[in-house]
């Protein structure tokens, strides 16, 4: 089963291949969770329940699926009809996923990639080629900067870093062949927010999509969408997967941006990729508003194939299940902690978007619901040393490079995930040598409190 959410119409598009099936029957029924609230959502969207009667939702450990005869394959293969080719394309397991995230997201359509980073550089080169150019935060997660700065331009697109708090510098740096600006809600390390409406204005006076990486928010904290977010990504691997036991990605279009005006070639011009269409262009309704997914789908998931596995889709929507009550209790558990070393003699500054006093407080607090995430950063008075020391003794918080487990994380960002950038660069996006990184998990806040206080004292 195939699910388009457009606007307010789910178009299910059943594809049978059980041999009673008299052919594929379209259905386009009024959004039947439209009503839902969001820990509703995140417990029953996308699951129709199929012929087994499984109240979980099932695994499609399968490669390929059956065509009926060489008609129906060669419809499939034309976009004619919408249906199940090949696992690297869609499995009904992450279809789940996909129609849950879009619920979630308040979008149009999602696809769920190998990984955050895949989705990353999926949503870019569906965007870009050679010649064009990205206007990027400066404050970017560690992998995101590299292939920013690193990779893309290797592929001729030049991106272009600016501050994101001045508007106008992303405004000043779009030129002919800019194709998106691309920002994060909560940025890692440094935990700033960016406003995205702000830079929504400007990317839509532009005639351009704003790419929002929502991962250290979360949908249940903020949906980029209702900002003005053109494309939203998740990397599924933290909070929404929330044990750590995970990687994967999701891409989800608003689908709300006008890709027709001029500026993005790539959905005008015939597309060698797929029988010449013109995805902004060639597209029937329903279809035509979701054309960046379906070219997502259709070109870089298609032919590069950074595809998620259906066991991993499976990890996730279990995650999703009880994502408000985990990311409720991450930040309950942040903001004591965040509270606790602001008042510490030996912590020489704090920075969580909770804590009143915080340069991103009052954007945060506008923009924000249930609460500011599970991230916490600070300084300890003693500087590197002290904190290389801390992280070498702290008990319950584990040595890692991810963030968002149930689990207590601790991170030294300017030696490890942010070491590929120079020192200037790790300036220039506020990341200080003695900056520690805290992913505040679920256990018990005053265990916490004493293991920092502790490690602190010891250091
Ligand atoms: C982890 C992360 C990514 C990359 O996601 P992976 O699933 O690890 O590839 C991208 N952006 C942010 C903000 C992240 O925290």
């Amino acid at each position: 089963m195939f699910f388009w959410k457009t606007h307010r119409i789910i178009v299910t598009i059943v594809n049978t291949t059980n041999t009673t099936a008299t052919g594929n029957k379209i259905t386009i029924a009024p959004m039947s969770t439209a009503a839902h609230r969001f820990e509703t959502l995140a417990l029953h969207a996308g699951q129709s329940v199929d012929n087994t009667l499984s109240r979980g939702v099932p695994v499609y450990r399968t490669a390929s699926y059956l065509f009926k005869n060489t008609e129906h394959a060669s419809n499939l293969f034309a976009l004619k009809e919408l249906g199940n080719i090949y696992t690297r394309l869609m499995n009904p397991t992450t279809e789940v996923l996909e129609a849950r995230m879009s619920e979630l997201e308040g979008g149009a359509a999602s696809v769920a990639v190998a990984s955050g980073t895949a989705a990353i550089f999926n949503t870019i080169i569906t965007l870009a080629e050679a010649g064009d150019n990205i206007v990027a935060s400066r404050n970017l997660y560690g992998g995101t900067y590299t292939q920013f700065d690193a990779i893309l331009p290797k592929l001729g697109i030049t991106v272009t870093f600016v501050d994101p708090f001045k508007p106008e510098e992303f405004e000043q740096a779009i030129n002919e062949r800019t194709r998106a600006l691309y920002i994060e809600t909560i940025s890692n390390p440094t935990l700033n927010y960016t406003p995205i409406s702000a830079i929504a204005d400007v990317a839509h006076r532009n005639g351009l999509p704003l790419v929002v990486d929502a991962t250290f928010t979360t949908p249940f904290l903020l949906r980029p969408i209702e900002h003005g977010a053109d494309i939203v990504i998740n990397s599924l691997t933290k909070w929404i997967g929330g044990h750590g036991s995970a990687i994967g990605g999701c891409i989800t279009d608003a689908g709300t941006f006008n890709w027709a005006k001029g500026r993005h070639p790539l959905f005008t011009e015939p597309d060698a990729n797929y029988h010449g269409l013109r995805w902004a262009l060639d597209l029937p309704e329903p279809l035509a508003p979701i054309a960046f997914a379906l070219r997502v789908r259709t070109v870089p998931l298609r032919n590069i194939g950074a595809c998620i596995s259906p066991d991993n889709a499976w990890i996730f929507i279990q995650g999703l299940e009880t994502l408000p009550l985990r990311m409720t209790r991450h930040s309950e558990n942040a903001m004591l902690v965040a509270r606790h070393l602001q008042k510490h003699p030996e912590v020489a500054w704090v920075r969580y978007p909770g804590l009143e006093g915080d340069p991103s407080y009052p954007a945060a607090s506008k923009d924000l619901n249930n609460g500011f995430g599970g991230m916490v950063v600070f300084g300890a008075k003693g500087g590197y040393d002290t904190a290389i020391k801390i992280i070498d003794t702290i008990k319950i918080f584990s040595h890692v490079a991810n963030v968002g487990d149930a689990k207590s994380l601790i991170l030294h960002p300017a030696s490890t995930s942010h070491s590929q950038m120079t020192e200037e660069q790790q300036r220039a996006s506020g990341l200080s040598r003695e900056l520690i990184r805290l992913s505040i998990g679920l256990e018990h806040p005053l265990d916490l409190i004493e293991a920092l206080d502790r490690a602190l004292k010891n250091s």
